[in-house]
């Protein structure tokens, strides 16, 4: 027996936008519709292998929900809630600079929108339920190491206040997926496994570049009205024209809405990226079809973690080449991603004005808050010339001693009120470095910059226990580095998915000290260093 959880459905993007009249999952292009119905393909044996009690309870899932049988084949493509309404968007995209014509949910499947009892909006979404009409020459399904990696970084995300999609469930397909995983010829069968990932809205930048690519001017008028209604309403309020107005009032009521989105789209891109700064967070795939209008992040793919701090670093080895999606290029990289939103969006503004003030308003929206969020994680409280003058030193010295960037920033914060004349850096920090060779050539300069940074965060006169909890709430303790995720995939794939379950656990809280836990803070160890998935990832998921 199904049994069936009280969720209310309201599927607007279906209802209100066009489709596509072919239902079958033949692949093509989808032309004049902005998604196509399609079905899960149902899988052997889908077995629940985690979930996120608060995403579940978030959609009006309950524990009893989520322990049924029903749950697991619901959220495995098995089975249908009553109300959902399955579907893949069209969407496209730039990939790695170049315009890359449709792509679309080529094995994401939306199942529909449930409105919870606090009268949100939450989009369940599938990854890896089979193919779509977009799935090209690819399978529509994911392994289980990728399911793994998307479901504990969305969370572990959320939990250190970045924007992000949630992760509701993980679930196993019982049937083996094939993946070349380096692109290297050693294709091999691989567990397979789905997400149902869950966010307001899954409409990406490219929703609306492919529709401006085609020249669809009255699709894509459509789609951005429907996206300011659906998912930005407030401005519905806030640039209204009434009952009475004339054409030409609404028109500009329109027009100034459009405008008031537009800049809150690249406010909102501003503030994730600045998040991924702090955390120290490098997506790896920042293509304008991983781009969320909501400004979340979205699409984990061949993501990693700062370790030793170099802003060169990119964790997709598909992207070595170029390194286009590197640590310190990311907030530029937002930057070009929102110029080609702009340029999409053009024809449905009657001037180039707004679009320009928008992306002027990324560009101050990023500065301030990059230097409040930076000033922040030093513990500074008001921007001297000393602490500027620190801050531009510390990087080249975090990048010269090779100090991995979330031990480094919280040792800093613990650092006692007087720090002992002759103690070295690493008597200070702690084991935070990975080379000793560099220390001995940069450390004298590193002891400097500490003292100078004491110096100048006592002057303000406020308690060092203060500013401990101040540095700690902005720079944590616990984040989803490739080798704790690789651990938990080598345990997953062998049958043991309780490490999955634990570093679930141990990421609600990645700002607390977790006595026990010590482990799961460490810096990579030298096993790590090259290994598949620690050091090297690709876009084979
Ligand atoms: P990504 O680089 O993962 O963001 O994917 C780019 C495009 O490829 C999107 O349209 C995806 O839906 C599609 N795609 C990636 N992997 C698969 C797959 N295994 N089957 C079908 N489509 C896929
Ligand atoms: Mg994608």
């Amino acid at each position: 027996m199904t049994i069936t959880p009280p969720l209310t459905f309201d599927n607007r993007f279906v209802r209100e936008l066009p489709g596509d009249p072919d239902t079958s999952n033949r692949r093509r292009q989808v032309l004049g519709a902005c998604w196509s119905a399609v079905e899960p393909t149902p899988v052997a044996a889908p077995t629940l292998l985690a979930h996120a009690y608060e995403v579940a309870s978030l959609v009006g899932l309950s524990d009893t929900d989520v322990a049924s049988d029903a749950f697991a084949r619901v959220f495995g493509g098995n089975a249908l809630y009553p109300g959902m309404q399955p579907y893949a968007a069209c969407y496209g995209g730039h990939q790695f600079g170049s315009w890359a014509g449709q792509l679309g949910d080529g094995r994401a499947i939306t199942l529909g929108e449930v409105i919870n009892a606090a009268g949100e909006r939450w989009e369940l979404q599938l990854k890896g339920a089979g193919p779509t009409p977009y799935s090209r020459t690819a399978d529509g399904r994911a392994v289980l190491r990728s399911s793994i990696r998307e479901f504990l970084c969305s969370e572990a995300m959320h939990h250190l206040g970045v924007p992000t999609t949630r992760a509701l469930s993980l679930v196993g397909t019982g049937e083996p997926v094939v993946r070349d995983m380096l692109y290297d010829g050693n294709a091999r069968a691989e567990p397979g496994a789905i997400v149902c990932r869950v966010a307001p809205s899954f409409i990406r930048f490219g929703n609306f570049e492919i529709l401006a690519a085609r020249d669809d001017r009255a699709l894509l008028e459509r789609l951005v009205d429907f996206t300011i209604a659906r998912d930005f309403a407030h401005l519905l309020d806030a640039h209204a024209a009434s009952d009475t107005a004339t054409d030409t009032a609404r028109a500009d009521a329109v027009q100034q809405r459009r405008a008031a989105w537009f800049r809150e789209v690249c406010e909102r891109s501003a503030r994730m990226v600045v998040a991924w700064m702090r955390v120290g967070f490098v997506h790896g795939v920042m293509n304008t079809d991983n781009m969320s209008i909501l400004g979340l992040t979205i699409d984990y793919g061949p993501y990693g973690w700062l370790e030793d701090f170099d802003p060169n670093w990119t964790p997709n080895t598909t992207d070595a080449a170029g390194r286009r999606y590197r640590y310190g290029q990311q907030p530029a990289i937002v930057q070009w991603n929102l110029v080609r939103l702009a340029e999409a969006l053009r024809p449905v503004f009657a001037s180039p004005q707004p679009l320009e003030a928008g992306l002027d308003a990324f560009l101050a929206t990023y500065d301030a808050a990059y230097e409040g969020m930076m000033a922040a994680k030093f513990g500074f409280t008001a921007p001297t010339d000393g602490a500027q003058q620190l801050m531009r030193e510390a990087f080249a010295l975090l990048h010269a001693t090779q100090a991995d960037y979330t031990l480094f920033f919280r040792a800093l914060g613990d650092l006692p009120a007087v720090l002992p004349a002759d103690a070295t850096p690493r008597d200070l920090l702690g084991d935070v470095f990975y080379a000793d060779e560099a220390l001995v050539t940069h450390g004298d300069r590193l002891g400097l910059w500490l003292r100078r940074w004491h110096a100048e965060v006592s002057a303000t006169g406020d308690a060092p226990s203060a500013r401990r909890v101040r540095m700690h709430a902005v720079n944590p303790k616990y984040v989803l580095r490739n080798w704790l995720a690789q651990e938990a995939i080598d345990l997953a794939e062998a049958g043991d998915v309780s490490r999955v379950h634990e570093l679930l656990e141990l990421l609600r809280n990645p700002y607390d000290e977790q006595p026990g836990m010590e482990r799961f803070t460490a810096k990579r160890p030298e096993w790590a260093r090259h290994k598949a998935g620690c050091s090297m990832l690709s876009c084979s998921s």
